[in-house]
């Protein structure tokens, strides 16, 4: 173990691990610490498994399509315990892959929590000592909050998420952001009647208007019930089932099923093992009661710094408890610096690995450079799926005098078969004065993949008429993107 390092960086998710490993490759003797398990959220918790999960309740939808394709596919039942398990060696192959490229960028890898006790002093509490640092990257992360109310406790999170010994056959999810969306549709296809509740008017606040009542009609189309404008305020357990969540640790609601129930909303879906409804009974804000055999709260989540000894250090926190820091990531504290979500500028993983990586080439490179937070692409794994770049309709208007709107809403082609209405919407939001494309908004099969790629003509400053000019490609969804000629308004 070093006494004194170059750098010490506290946290081995995303941005943390770009760091350490850029630092090193400049020439610096690096230090990283982590109290859990290398590859922070998006490996362990969050991006990597939750995809893993969202393409295995894809099934269920292609099950379904595959009768009108002359396919007869026989029986189905998901196995959610073995998905479980594939997940798991996923996430522990990928986690030695983060320690092992750190061991070759020559870094120091510790398991503990580490702590800070001044501005170039790291205290490693599994280890009982201290390093001095001539600087300090804190990379650590946020975490699920949890609203004040009675029973709040009882709530599982998306931490718990993944890792459910069963499934219940009812969920309720608090929330109408990411992570809500994405949960809701997935466990609806692996067979859970799922609830969401959400205290605004319309899920997916801040996303282009039209996107999300897209997404909020096919949502329900696919039987998920989302109640707005309205939020739990209490939570209490409810009946014998409740009773045995409380011996597993309340994160598991029921008895066990035989394994052979049909789904109901999902309808393609079957599950391998289930469990019986309600568990908790939940108090809404409008007076209502309702039960369910999963709570589940996805209300946000906040950065990670209690107990961090930030004060101790001359690191200041913003009203939301977040690290504040300058375009260069720099914190209040000339020797400490802070990436990645526990600065709350953009929790997006390549956010923090661009956060990590324009520190290490500015302070060890002698190359500096800043992350760009703007015109970023986003995608929410929902099914059907959002892919997002630019300013969305309402904002566009609010920035520039006219604005011309190009939207396109057709079956996707693997529906065409079938008699399913599903459709997938396309939307430009074009700058009328220079003719520049503002915004592309896309709800549909793989319109993250597409999302990656309109984005840098977004970032290029495209304008329409190059949209235009670009060749359709025959026959995608993709090329309604270039064959949108009359504005809608
Ligand atoms: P979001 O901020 O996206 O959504 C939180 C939701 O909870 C909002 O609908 C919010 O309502 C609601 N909410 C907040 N506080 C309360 C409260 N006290 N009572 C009731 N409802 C409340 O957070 P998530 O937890 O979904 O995700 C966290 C972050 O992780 C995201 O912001 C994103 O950056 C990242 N993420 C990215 C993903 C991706 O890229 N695909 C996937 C998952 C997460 P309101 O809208 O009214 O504020």
């Amino acid at each position: 173990m070093s006494e004194r390092v170059d750098l010490f960086v506290i946290g081995a998710g995303s941005g943390g691990v770009r760091a350490a490993r850029i630092a090193a490759g400049h020439g610096a003797r690096v230090t990283i610490a982590e109290q859990f398990r290398y590859g922070g959220t998006c490996v362990i918790r969050g991006c990597v498994p939750k995809k893993l999960l969202v393409l295995a309740s894809r099934f269920a939808d292609q099950f379904a399509l595959a009768g009108s394709f002359g396919w007869c596919v026989g029986e189905t039942r998901f196995d959610w315990p073995a998905l479980v398990r594939a997940k798991e060696r996923e996430i522990t192959r990928l986690e030695g892959i983060y320690r092992s490229n750190l061991h070759s960028a020559g870094v120091e890898t510790v398991e503990s929590r580490a702590v800070l006790e001044g501005p170039n002093t790291v205290r490693l509490l599994a280890q009982d000592r201290s390093v001095h640092a001539e600087r300090v990257l804190i990379a650590t992360g946020g975490q699920p909050f949890r609203p004040a109310i009675p029973g709040a406790e009882l709530a599982i999170t998306s931490d718990d998420a993944f890792d459910l010994p069963r499934l219940p056959e009812t969920m309720t999810i608090e929330g109408g952001g990411f992570i809500a969306v994405e949960f809701a549709c997935m466990l609806q296809r692996m067979g859970v009647q799922v609830t969401v509740v959400y205290r605004g008017e319309q899920i997916l606040r801040g996303f282009d208007d039209d996107l999300r009542a897209h997404l909020a009609d096919a949502m329900r189309d696919r039987g998920i019930v989302i109640e707005t404008n309205t939020r739990i305020t209490a939570i209490k357990r409810a009946g014998r089932s409740a009773e045995r969540s409380a011996e597993s640790g309340g994160v598991a609601s029921g008895d066990d099923t035989s394994g052979d129930d049909t789904s109901d909303a999902g309808g393609a879906a079957r599950r391998g093992s289930g469990s019986r409804s309600p568990g908790y009974r939940m108090t809404l804000s409008d007076g209502r009661t309702i039960e369910t055999g999963l709570v589940m709260l996805a209300t946000g989540r906040r950065p990670n710094v209690a107990g961090l000894g930030l004060e101790r250090a001359g690191v200041q926190v913003d009203e939301q408890g977040a690290i504040r820091v300058g375009a260069d990531s720099r914190t209040t504290s000339q020797s400490i610096w802070a990436v990645g979500d526990v600065t709350n500028r953009l929790a997006l993983t390549p956010i923090a690995i661009r956060e990590g990586h324009a520190f290490a080439d500015t302070v060890f490179g002698n190359r500096p450079w800043t992350c760009d937070h703007g015109t970023v692409p986003e995608a929410v794994f929902s099914t059907p799926e959002i892919g997002t770049v630019g300013l969305t309709e309402a904002e566009a208007r609010e920035r520039h005098a006219r604005v011309e709107v190009y939207r396109s809403s057709f079956r996707p082609m693997a529906n065409v078969l079938s008699d399913s209405k599903e459709k997938m919407l396309m939307k430009l939001v074009v700058d009328a004065g220079t003719d520049r494309v503002l915004g592309v908004h896309l709800c549909g099969p793989d319109a993250a993949e597409m999302i990656q790629l309109a984005a840098i003509a977004v970032k290029m400053g495209a304008t329409k008429r190059q949209f235009d000019q670009t060749v359709a490609l025959h026959p995608t969804a993709a090329e309604e993107l270039v064959t949108m000629r009359t504005p809608l308004r």
